[in-house]
């Protein structure tokens, strides 16, 4: 399902009707600065944000893009040229990556004097970058704005701090569902992934007894055994198996969903967080491709497998995707 903001509004409240109003009323600041744990909705709320100040077709009067535009299209799949996404290259986020993108920006036929950033863990931004950052935005030629998300405030320059409109991302409460759950007799690795998922009481009973998803279940861990190997087809897997066992479009989701699961238990694992591993029967599985898999192509498979939901979410063909995910997952 698309993110709207009338979706996110149940989630985040608070951040949601201060950005609606900043849009409404016309006062978008120069940069924003989304904080708060992971999972909250930050990202989504920046690609929200970005398709707004792009949308070809928003009315003035109302904060949500229209979603179907090319400008919000290409927003979705991470394309518009004008929307510029940072993250840490090793350990930081360094002042050449900024510069980098700015003369990228010179050079390149610009569609518009309008630009957004959107800065992944800015708390990782060396001084130089951010100020290089600030001085950018802050060009009275340019209608320039950055999003910067972070679930590490504490750990932001003060720079930043004083020049940014903090919106704060609460932690939504997946830790009362896991007990909920467990509650009402769904057994723990289910209740896990269900609360992770953040589904609903109705459909994770539905799902506990489901015998699609428990083969859904192991037919994601086999295809992660036939990417991981490169012996392995995971090709002809895909067209075998996978394809079969996911057909309807909310099935085809929630593999992607328990594929995302997977790899940010890797990403838990790698970070000594074995105490945040959803699919805890996978341990050993973590243990053994730990050595196959780096953190950063961990991140990176991540990223892919959130670009095939947005594609899938826009209506690119199921096949056509997972084709192109297997052949990322697999380099
Ligand atoms: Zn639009």
């Amino acid at each position: 399902m698309t993110t709207t903001w009338s979706t996110m509004r149940e989630v985040q409240p608070v951040a949601t009707r201060m950005l609606q109003n900043s849009i409404v009323k016309d006062r978008i600041a120069h940069a924003y600065l989304f904080h708060g744990p992971k999972g909250t909705g930050k990202q989504k709320a920046s690609l929200l944000f970005a398709m707004r100040y792009f949308c070809e077709q928003a009315e003035d009067q109302y904060s949500e893009p229209c979603y179907e535009c090319s400008s919000c299209k290409r927003i979705q799949t991470g394309n518009h040229p004008d929307v510029h996404f940072i993250e840490p290259d090793g350990q930081s986020i360094k002042k050449d990556q900024i510069e980098y993108l700015q003369k990228e920006f010179t050079y390149t036929g610009l569609e518009s004097n309008q630009k957004v950033y959107i800065l992944h863990q800015a708390e990782k931004m060396t001084t130089n970058a951010a100020n290089r950052l600030l001085k950018f935005l802050e060009e009275p030629s340019r209608q320039t704005m950055a999003v910067l998300l972070t679930e590490n405030i504490g750990s932001v320059l003060n720079t930043i701090l004083s020049r940014c409109q903090r919106i704060q991302f609460h932690p939504l409460k997946s830790e009362g569902m896991y007990e909920q759950f467990v509650g009402e007799g769904i057994p723990e690795s289910t209740a896990k992934i269900c609360a992770a998922l953040n589904i609903g009481l109705d459909e994770a009973k539905e799902l506990s007894q489901d015998g699609w998803f428990a083969e859904a279940r192991r037919i994601v861990i086999q295809l992660i055994d036939k990417v991981m190997n490169p012996k392995e087809e995971g090709y002809l897997f895909l067209h075998q198996v996978w394809l079969n066992h996911f057909q309807e479009r909310h099935q085809q989701e929630l593999g992607i969903d328990l594929l995302l699961l997977w790899y940010q238990d890797l990403i838990s694992y790698h970070l000594n967080r074995e105490d945040m591993v959803v699919l805890t029967d996978q341990l050993d599985r973590l243990q053994q491709y730990q050595y196959t898999i780096s953190l950063n192509d961990a991140k990176t498979c991540v990223y892919e497998l959130l670009q095939t939901k947005r594609k899938l979410a826009y209506n690119v063909h199921n096949t056509l995707a997972m084709e192109h995910l297997v052949l990322q997952l697999q380099r």
